[in-house]
Parts: structure tokens; sequence; C-alpha cells
């Protein structure tokens, strides 16, 4: 924290002294909900739901993220460890199948506390590390003996595209990396007796409009490196938000007939283990409130 390299930016800022790189969080930890949820993978929600820690801030920050407000730092409360502790075991009472870590990377050491702190409470629920991929393999190992999922999204393939709407071209090389170091860690996919995953990994791809080569781009890389070691959920859930006067192109939700050409694809390939979604699922009603509930 005081001169972070946490993630790929690298900022070295001192955090511990207040100072805020590009994910905008001193070590302090900001969270805007922690609810169950309903919405994720069949596998990780079930009937009970996901026990979802929605951490604010981002070190990605792309330009029509789904969750602005609290990437951008503007939503969300401050809390300590120890509540950070606390929140997991009320999220284990409400009957969670896990605890569910959304864009956690900034605040990794904060988290191995409180899910050590947590443990000694009485936590004995899967961890599931969800992120947008942008990690260092060295952060990524800290986690080994922590979380027991990863759900890491892999977004972009070719730099030109994750340089124009992550400001990191390197985007795919570094996720690349991570996404190899979590298959290493957790193996592959295990499931309880109700269907629910207790370990492995589920790579996510939101398919961007207009971008279908560099999905298929990387549903081929994913199969071909991993095959049955993962799952690929294959979304379509992509909602325009306001602010995109810049990037026309993304100003509009992804064509039924793209994202059908993208999981025939997947199909023809060979993937037997992953998710599409079915149904309108491109709304902002599919939007969490980022009220402050749970915190
Ligand atoms: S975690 Fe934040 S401050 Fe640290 S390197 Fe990443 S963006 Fe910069």
């Amino acid at each position: 924290m005081k001169e972070c390299t946490l993630c790929p930016r690298e900022c070295g800022v001192d955090r511990s002294q207040g100072q805020v790189g590009v994910c905008r969080s001193t070590d302090e930890m900001m969270v805007a909900r922690a609810a169950l949820h309903f919405w994720e993978e069949p596998c990780i929600s079930g009937e009970e739901g996901s026990g979802t820690v929605f951490f604010s801030g981002c070190s990605l920050g792309c330009v029509y993220c789904q969750n602005h407000n609290i990437a951008k730092g503007l939503a969300g409360r401050k809390i300590t460890i120890e509540r950070m502790s606390d929140i997991f075991i009320e999220l284990q009472e409400k009957g969670a199948n896990n605890i569910n870590l959304v864009t956690p990377s900034h605040y990794v050491p904060q988290i191995i506390q409180a899910i050590d702190m947590a443990k000694r409470k009485g936590l004995d629920l899967p961890i599931v590390y969800n992120t947008s991929g942008y990690e260092r393999v060295e952060t990524i190992r800290l986690l080994q003996g922590y979380v027991d999922i990863y759900l890491p999204d892999l977004k972009y393939q070719s730099g030109q595209i994750s340089k124009k709407y992550s400001n990191a071209e390197n985007y795919f090389s570094y996720a690349s990396e991570a996404i190899g170091e979590m298959v290493r860690q957790v193996g592959t996919p295990i499931f309880n007796e109700r269907g629910i995953m207790t370990k492995g990994v589920i790579v996510r791809h939101l398919t961007l409009p207009g971008y279908l080569q560099d999905s298929k781009n990387l549903v081929k890389y994913l199969y071909q490196t991993y095959r049955h070691k993962i799952y690929i959920s294959i979304m379509n859930q992509y909602t325009p938000m306001s602010g995109l006067e810049q990037y026309p192109e993304l100003n509009r939700r992804i064509e039924e007939a793209e994202y059908e050409e993208l999981v025939d694809y997947a199909i023809e390939l060979g993937v037997e283990q992953g998710f599409i979604q079915e149904g309108e699922t491109a709304s902002e009603s599919f939007i969490p409130e980022f009220n402050g509930e749970g915190v």
C-alpha cells in the first residue's frame, strides 16, 4: 500500500497516506453493496443466491462500464477489515452459496486478512474472486489457498481495442497469464450435490457490439488452451450507458444474430463446458442498486 504495484497499472502511490492511483482507492476499503445476488451463472447463484460484495473503485476503468458509479469510487462506504469479516459471516447466515468478491483486485491484502478473520468466526463458504482479468500474476499468487473459484473476464485480445476502451494496450498479456495462474491454483471444476461450483474457473466474455472477430479469437484461445479445465461464459448483456458520445459504435446493444454467430462458433469448436444468456438480459434493471445495502 505504501508504493502500490498490486495491479498492472503499477502506480507506485502511497495509498496508506491517502494517495490514489488509477483505481481511485486509498488503503481503506470502500464497499457499495453486500447482498444476495441471483444473476450470476446458475452454478454460482443457485436458488439461494451468491453472497456478493461490490467493491468501489476499479483499476481497469472501461469507458462502457456497466457499474460506472462504483467503478469511479462515487458510491460506497468505508469499512474496516473487521467489518468486512462480519459482512462475510452475515452473508453466510443469509444462506449464500459463496462469498463473491466483485472488482476486488485493489484490495487483495485487506481481503486476505478479512478472510482469515472470518474463518476464525466460522466462515465455511467457497470464496469467489470476480475480476476484470487485468491482474498481475504476483498478486493472484497471494490468493492461493484463499480463493476457491475464479471468475475472471477476458475482454479483449486486440491491444488496439483494449487501448481504446480501457487504456490498457497490454490487457490480453496480463489477463491471459493471470488466468493461467488461476487454473493452476484451483484445478478443474468441482460441483457439490446441488450443482453449485465449489472449485474452478469460469472465464467470462462480454460481447461488445461490432467486435465479433475479437470475441471469436478469445473463445478459440480459451478452448484451445484449457479445453475442459474451465467453463466459458459468453455474455450478451452489454447495455449502453450514458457518456458514450465519443464511442458511437458502442451505443447499441448486441444484435441477436451477432450473439448467435459467436455461440454457434463456440459449439463448432467443441466447447461443451459453457454458459450462454437467453432472453432479455441487456437492461439496466439487471444492474443492482449500489445503495449501501448490507454494508
Ligand atoms: S491497485 Fe490502484 S494504485 Fe495500485 S497499482 Fe493498481 S490502480 Fe494503481
